[in-house]
């Protein structure tokens, strides 16, 4: 492939874009309102509300309500290539601690009853709001472009429920077929940056829930107890050595056990204890080595202590991997370097997983996924000259998570445009 010419952006998208100077403060108000009022997994009602009504502005075809919040917008304009953009509508149970003007104070009650603090701490809002211009964009210029744009809103991204709720609410049969679908999210990278890669891009994800059993007892009187907190001690100290002594150190994985509970006070050998781990892997073999091995583990070290009752394994939540297709990368790749010139690069390899997948999957069409940066640019270059960029910049998922508006939005915009382009253009061909 020859190498593109630094921002030979082409007519049709530079046209499009010509859109965003007007659009643009409508979109940081929508995305500094939407950063004010995150809702939780499932919950996603207001933000729903909100990208419906904007799709609707702009003469989309919008249906609502699949899979409990999920958005579709459709915006049929001529013969062409149908492409799929995806962004996801929720936040996290976490407590805001960014400091912003417009930082949230929310708080809600989580699926099990329990009133928590909510804050966009994955951007989420990030992906909503650039969705939406996208959107916009395309809908005010539809003279450059021709085939249909389909704009998906995906609730409970982190939960892993809300691409399957949508699928399994029968989305196949009630939007047109796309013929690719993209999506991005907002990374702890340089605000201005997007990064793509072909091939595994994000980690398959599974949580178990372990109960080991032993025989409760007096503190004072072990012998007549099997003691499940030992049990689950010499566990988790085993399971580490699974990706340490049992994987190729070219086999990436991670294992992390997030939760251990057990017994109440310090004189009572309780009856159960309680591990919550998680298991991070690129490829199903690995995957099916790892999860076997916690099995025989868990398993060994109940039989070495004399356990009274088989161990109890439970799924609580499994994420598929995110395997980008190799041309449809390429052609977004190629795009995005004419586009943005160096501020487009390769993406490394991520450990976070994704469900977006599993929404491709079901027509069965190639898919991307790429990564925007979010932090400001001279921020993220001190601290890389310090060193520091692990502890100075927050990532995904902490409290103090704050992508800059700009260049963070127009950049996220402008991707899912020039990408869209790559099939809608008039040069894109038929996909
Ligand atoms: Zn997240
Ligand atoms: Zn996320």
């Amino acid at each position: 492939m020859a190498a593109a010419p630094q921002h030979a952006t082409d007519p049709a998208t530079a046209a499009v874009l010509a859109g965003l100077d007007d659009l643009r403060p409508e979109l940081e108000a929508c995305y500094r309102d939407l950063h004010t009022h995150p809702e939780l997994s499932g919950q996603e009602h207001r933000t729903a509300a909100r990208a419906a009504e904007r799709l609707r502005e702009w003469g989309c075809t919008v249906h609502e309500g699949i899979g409990g919040t999920g958005v579709v917008g459709v915006l049929a304009n001529g013969d062409g290539p149908t492409v799929l953009l995806r962004a996801d509508l929720d936040a996290l149970p976490v407590r805001e601690d960014t400091g912003l003007p417009y930082a949230s104070t929310a708080t809600a009650r989580d699926a099990t009853g329990e009133q928590v603090p909510v804050m966009h701490a994955c951007g989420h809002d990030v992906h909503v709001s650039c969705l939406l211009g996208a959107v916009g964009l395309l809908a005010r210029a539809r003279e450059r472009w021709h085939g249909t744009l389909v704009a998906l809103f995906q609730p409970a991204e982190e939960t892993g429920a809300g691409a399957d709720a949508m699928v399994a609410d029968g989305l196949a049969a009630r939007i047109p077929r796309p013929d690719v679908a993209l999506a991005q999210h907002v990374l702890p990278a340089p605000a201005g940056s997007v990064g793509t890669r072909s091939g595994s891009f994000l980690s398959a994800a599974d949580s178990l829930r372990i109960t080991v059993y032993g025989r409760g007892g007096h503190g004072s009187a072990p012998q007549s107890a099997i003691d499940p907190v030992v049990m689950a001690a010499m566990i988790v100290v085993r399971l580490q050595t699974i990706v340490s002594r049992e994987l190729a150190a070219t086999q990436p994985a991670v294992l992390t056990v997030g939760s251990l509970r057990a017994g109440t006070t310090g004189n009572v050998i309780p009856e159960s204890a309680e591990i919550q781990l998680n298991v991070r892997t690129y490829d199903e073999e690995t995957r099916q080595r790892v999860l076997s091995a916690v099995r025989r583990i868990v398993q060994a070290e109940c039989d070495a202590s004399g356990a009274t009752r088989a161990p109890t394994f439970e799924e609580t939540s499994r994420f598929p991997p995110t395997v980008n297709d190799e041309q449809t990368t390429d052609r977004v790749a190629a795009a995005f370097a004419a586009h943005f010139g160096d501020r487009a690069g390769p993406a490394p390899l991520q450990t976070a997983s994704e469900d977006f997948s599993q929404i491709p999957d079901a027509f069965g069409i190639p898919y991307t996924y790429w990564g925007i940066g979010g932090i400001d640019p001279r921020a993220f270059e001190e601290a890389r000259r310090r060193g520091t960029v692990q502890q100075d910049v927050p990532t995904n998922h902490s409290a103090r998570f704050a992508p800059v508006v700009q260049p963070t939005l127009d950049t996220g915009v402008s991707a899912l445009v020039v990408a869209a382009l790559c099939w809608l253009g008039g040069a894109g061909g038929d996909g």
